[in-house]
């Protein structure tokens, strides 16, 4: 997928002032919170659930290349194979080979955020396959000319219904329907015909389970079952970090990872993949092929953001992320959005190529206490941010002034005079109604909002006088 998270000043500018993107982004606004609110109530101790959750992913990441090593035996004593790419060009090349071997014309494909990384859906059409995406926002935004997802768990939810009826009605030459419903039935029709023709069905993995060589699918559309068990070859694609040690494990993420993504106790539809279809068994592919994908992986695991890898792609950061919800997913310019997507995104492109993403938050922390594993999200994107400052990727005034802080900083007593300063200033500017309009040199801030004047007294001068305070008597 193409790299544009280089522009994403220029593109959440873009998005803030489309007036149909506000309206759809508006209307999706709190119903995952609320739903995921109200789920987790159902839970007699979510936070303990929660820890345990952290605990199962970072046992994983701490002895990584164990697990993959014992998932790899345990995969292909049950008779499936496991290759690992390096690369995204080893991705679309393992994935090419694999159909090459099985006279593959065909192909479908459900939900793959890491096959978006490697843009592996324009691979096999530039090879001569037809590749048709099943889950129904994947392939909303297919027959829309590719457009990039938005959101990790609902890749189309930019988009209206009359957006939808309208790119239906034009694509597949039907009569304009309106209802969600009647809209569902006709993807429904012209997936089918799809899953019946297909040769290779490709998915993503939630999990993949170490102690038993499985790939755990969840979605919502059932859409993943067909896709592995129709067509004679599966292909499940994901990442290095996915794997879990064991069967258990999966039954306490599960208590989360709906619950965080969609509000839901359980999604519809929870597949359990182990192995290839046995002798007399009616259900299953002739062939599975594990591809376990690296693409930068390993450099994070080394890094002082490792913890990212924790994340189990439940999308809640971003529900809950004020920025996100305001600029939409396609204004951080890759695959991943949002907070976890600002702090991946310039571990796996480049923070040269993606140093405007860790600014892109108020480290407000909602994303952080809504991780249903824990990951200290504010924490590392104030890393990354202390990195581009090292690295002198940030515009130079913001340099300048970061010195010009820390000068002062370092000289507590200038320090208290230029704040006293400052205070005064403030409050030279703030307006009859305790608001202030314009920032001198801060236009940028107060052009779009106003904000408040300093009310009652200083930080310093509270603390001063609690401690010049007789101490009460008893
Ligand atoms: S970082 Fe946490 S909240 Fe965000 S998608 Fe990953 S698991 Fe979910």
């Amino acid at each position: 997928m193409q790299v544009a998270s280089m522009h994403f000043k220029e593109r959440a500018h873009a998005k803030l002032n489309d007036a149909q993107l506000q309206r759809n982004l508006g209307k999706m606004q709190g119903k995952f919170i609320a739903k995921r609110r109200a789920s987790l109530t159902e839970l007699d101790d979510f936070e303990g659930t929660r820890e345990a959750g952290r605990a199962i992913r970072q046992r994983a990441l701490d002895n990584l290349d164990t697990w993959l090593e014992t998932f790899e035996a345990s995969a292909t004593r049950r008779g499936a194979t496991v290759l690992y790419a390096q690369t995204p060009a080893e991705v679309n090349q393992l994935v090419l080979e694999i159909a090459a071997r099985h006279g593959v014309n065909k192909i479908i494909k459900s939900k793959s955020m890491v096959s978006e990384e490697s843009g592996l859906d324009h691979a096999i059409e530039a090879a001569g396959m037809a590749v048709v995406e099943t889950d129904l926002g994947e392939y909303i935004l297919q027959i829309n000319d590719y457009e990039p997802p938005s959101h990790i768990i609902g890749p189309a939810l930019h988009k209206s219904k009359e957006e939808v009826a309208e790119l239906f009605h034009l694509r597949h030459g039907t009569e304009r329907k309106d209802g969600i419903e009647e809209l569902c039935r006709e993807a429904r029709q012209v997936l089918r015909q799809h899953y019946l023709a297909a040769d290779m069905g490709i998915t993503g993995g939630n999990f993949f389970v170490a102690e038993t060589g499985s790939v755990v699918l969840v979605t919502n559309e059932g859409n993943a079952t067909l896709a592995t068990t129709l067509p004679k070859v599966h292909v499940a694609i994901s990442g290095i970090e996915k794997v879990v040690p064991t069967l258990e494990d999966i039954a306490t993420l599960m208590r989360l990872l709906p619950r965080s993504a969609t509000g839901q106790s359980i999604s519809n539809y929870c597949d359990l993949l182990t192995g290839v279809k046995g002798k007399g068994e009616f259900h299953g592919a002739e062939h599975m092929y594990f591809i376990v994908v690296d693409c930068g992986r390993t450099e994070v695991l080394a890094s002082d953001v490792a913890e990212a890898l924790r994340c189990i792609r439940c999308g809640a950061c971003m529900n809950h992320c004020p920025v996100y919800q305001n600029v939409g997913g396609h204004s951080y310019g890759w695959v991943y959005p949002g907070p976890i997507g600002s702090v991946l995104t310039p571990m796996y492109v480049g923070l040269e190529r993606a140093m405007d993403l860790p600014e892109a938050s108020t480290l407000c922390n909602q994303c952080g206490v809504v991780c249903p594993v824990k990951i200290p999200l504010p924490d590392l994107l104030r890393k990354l941010r202390e990195k581009s400052f090292d690295r002198a990727l940030r515009p130079w005034h913001e340099r300048a002034g970061h010195r010009i802080w820390t000068w002062f900083a370092l000289r507590p007593r200038l320090y208290a005079t230029a704040s006293q300063a400052g205070v005064r200033l403030l409050h030279l500017l703030t307006r009859a109604d305790g608001m202030v309009r314009s920032l001198p040199f801060g236009g940028g801030w107060t052009d779009g909002r106003d904000m408040p004047g300093p009310a009652g007294r200083t930080f310093r001068e509270l603390y001063r006088a609690r401690h010049a305070a007789p101490p009460k008597s008893q």
